[in-house]
């Protein structure tokens, strides 16, 4: 229920988000002795998509959140803000396909073992007649794959797992995706540095080893809200930002529904906003153009159901995450947090799992019972022999709204005008995964965060563009 409207002080900056790019900004400001800071979010945690939950002293990230930055600033941002609290793990995820683990990545000696003759040649034939394919045109995801790895291999482990993830079939994904996601991995390096016994060292950094706070995710992320807090910053979570109210290309202020369920207005002289993009024009008041409206419209979100399961027994399997490629599964990928900090559950003879499923809101398993949530998750860990019957103790679902900005076939004509249309505004950054609609990864974010302050800041280097982070794909994360 909305009560009456009140005025609020104005602040010098306003951010809107407090996950990593809010934070980021935040911290920028604040080290460069800007106090006058208001930070506001929806939810009750700060981190974003990258908060920790504790449910029965036991804590759950939004799936697997691993730490790797190939920026050093970022680096020593993690290291500096949690000390020995950040911690390196040892990196093991397999992909799960047909009854069958593999290791990720992919080890050759594997696939002489679990396929036949007549798979293996038909992989190495797909293969090999793609590569020599002379002018194909790449004008889709599934075209790149096929072009890169041939048919057979795509149809094996890109497939499934990615139209699980996206909701739309590969040949509608932009080929962009492709190039940001998996540019750097060669088929023909991998083979050659398995078969000579060593690693492509860019690779070897990324798979084998990655950060992570003793406590989850979010750690990091609270740790920063407390540091911006104690130097002056304000949070107010429990705060769902409903306009954004402007003056031609000025944003004057915002209206807000606070903890109590009351309306406010904040005023502020510059605004970093890290929510999604399309939402951002949606409440704009007065409206945008119909162009910019419609554009914002075209930009699509995939949404995710995290099933977070207490199991009543530990060890469970050695991976921090396993990908799961079979079509006949629903679920894309489980989670085991034990194996990232042992920390992360209180009780040694207990595993804490999310079993992931990728959705678009207020369609299919978007609107299902939580209970049947949980018996499907419980029902398709024990298909994959994960888990035995009975050995769930408690289950809790996690939903999350626009988690993967989707990259579909024609979005960047509209993706475009949005982003010149935003670069209009005298004194608004648009910022993080949501801000930039881009699947950035936490560094990303923050540093988005960070450059945004820099060019408010007019510190030396800026302005930096916020829309190129992360426009090099030289490291991998998903399967
Ligand atoms: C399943 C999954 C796995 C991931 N794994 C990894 C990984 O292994 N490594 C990695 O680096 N990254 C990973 N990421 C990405 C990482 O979570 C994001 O890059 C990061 O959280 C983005 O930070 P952000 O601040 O830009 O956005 P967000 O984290 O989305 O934060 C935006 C904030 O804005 C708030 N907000 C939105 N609308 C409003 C509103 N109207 N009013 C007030 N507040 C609002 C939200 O509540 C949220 O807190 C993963 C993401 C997902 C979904």
């Amino acid at each position: 229920m909305i009560v009456e409207s009140s005025n609020s002080r104005h602040y010098e900056c306003c951010i809107i988000g407090a996950g990593p790019a809010g934070l980021g900004a935040a911290l920028e400001l604040n080290k460069n002795g800007i106090t006058d800071i208001v930070l506001i979010d929806k939810n009750s945690l700060v981190g974003g998509l990258s908060r920790t939950t504790i449910l029965d002293n036991a804590r759950f990230d939004i799936g697997p959140h691993r730490f790797f930055t190939k920026n050093k600033e970022i680096n020593k941002i993690w290291h500096e803000t949690l000390g020995r609290d950040f911690r390196p793990v040892s990196r093991l995820t397999r992909i799960y396909y047909k009854k069958k683990y593999f290791s990720y990545p992919i080890k050759p000696i594997e696939l002489l073992m679990q396929f036949n003759m007549i798979e293996l040649a038909a992989i190495f034939f797909s293969f090999i007649s793609s590569r020599l394919k002379k002018n194909t045109k790449i004008n889709n995801y599934e075209d790149w794959i096929v072009h890169n790895f041939g048919r057979k291999l795509y149809e094996t482990f890109f497939k499934s797992y990615t139209e699980k993830v996206w909701g739309i079939p590969c040949s509608q994904i932009g080929a962009e995706w492709a190039a940001q996601r998996i540019k750097g991995l060669d088929i023909l390096e991998i083979i050659k540095h398995a078969l000579a016994g060593k690693r492509n060292k860019k690779i070897k950094t990324l798979i084998e080893e990655f950060g992570f706070p003793v406590l989850g995710a979010g750690q990091m992320y609270e740790a920063m809200a407390d540091t911006v807090t104690s130097r002056g910053a304000e949070l107010k979570l429990n705060s769902k930002v409903i306009r954004y109210n402007r003056k031609d290309n000025t944003i004057n202020s915002i209206d807000l529904i606070d903890a109590f369920g009351k309306e406010v207005t904040i005023s502020a002289s510059h605004f970093f906003s890290s929510i999604p993009m399309a939402h951002f024009f949606k409440m704009l008041t007065p409206a945008d153009s119909e162009e910019i409206n419609a554009a914002a419209g075209m930009l699509r979100h995939r949404d995710h159901i995290a099933v977070n399961l207490l199991i009543k027994k530990a060890p469970l399997f050695p991976d921090q995450w396993i990908y799961i490629h079979s079509p006949d599964l629903q679920m894309a990928r489980v989670t085991n947090y034990n194996n990232f900090s042992r920390a992360m559950v209180k009780d040694n003879n207990k595993t804490a799992l999310s079993v992931e499923y990728f959705v678009f809101k207020d369609k299919g398993l978007w609107n299902q019972t939580d209970d049947s949530l949980a018996q499907l998750a419980e029902h398709e860990l024990i298909e994959a022999g994960l888990l035995e019957k009975n050995e769930v103790e408690k289950a809790w679902v996690v939903r999350s709204t626009e988690a993967y900005p989707v990259y579909d076939s024609g979005f960047q004509k509209y993706h475009a005008l949005l982003k010149s249309r935003i670069d209009g505004f005298s004194n608004f950054y648009s910022i993080g995964r949501g801000g930039t609609h881009k699947y950035n990864n936490m560094d990303h974010a923050l540093l988005g965060g960070i450059f945004a302050a820099r060019n408010y800041l007019k510190a030396a280097g800026s302005p930096y563009s916020l829309w190129d982070i992360n426009s090099d794909g030289g490291y991998l994360e998903g399967g």
